[in-house]
C-alpha cells in the first residue's frame, strides 16, 4: 500500500512494524558484498532472486528484501516445521537416552549389591 511518504508499506525489521519504506539499489546498502540485484545459487541454479535496498523511513533502518518465486518461500515454511519436528524428536531422544542411562547405571549398582551378597 502507498502512502504519501515514498515507498511501500512494509514490515521494518528494526522498528518491528508495517511502516513506509523506500526502495532502493542494493548497492546503496553499505554493507553488502556482491551488489548485484540477480542472483542465482551457485548449487542449487534453480533458486534465483532480485533484491532490492530498503531504509525505514520511520527509523531509516537499511536492509534488504529478495523477490522470489513464492513457491521457494512455501518450501522454506515447510522445511522450518520439518525442522521443529526434527529439534522435538531429537530432544525427546535425548531425555529417553538420559533416562536409559540412569536406568543402567542403576542396575549396574543393583548387580553390584547382588555379587557383594552372593
Ligand atoms: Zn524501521
Amino acid at each position: 500500500m502507498k502512502t504519501d511518504t515514498v515507498g511501500t508499506d512494509m514490515w521494518c525489521p528494526e522498528c518491528r512494524l508495517m511502516t513506509c519504506c523506500k526502495a532502493v539499489s542494493p548497492a546503496e546498502l553499505d554493507y553488502l558484498n556482491p551488489r548485484n540485484q540477480r542472483l542465482v545459487s551457485s548449487k542449487d541454479t534453480d533458486l534465483q532472486w532480485f533484491r532490492r535496498g530498503r531504509i525505514c523511513q520511520r527509523c531509516n533502518h537499511k536492509f534488504l528484501t529478495c523477490e522470489i518465486q513464492e513457491c521457494y518461500l512455501s518450501e522454506l515454511l515447510e522445511l522450518r516445521e520439518a525442522n521443529e519436528h526434527m529439534t522435538e524428536l531429537l530432544t525427546k531422544a535425548d531425555d529417553a537416552q538420559r533416562e536409559l542411562l540412569a536406568a543402567f547405571h542403576k542396575l549396574n549398582e543393583a548387580l553390584s549389591e547382588l555379587q557383594t551378597i552372593g
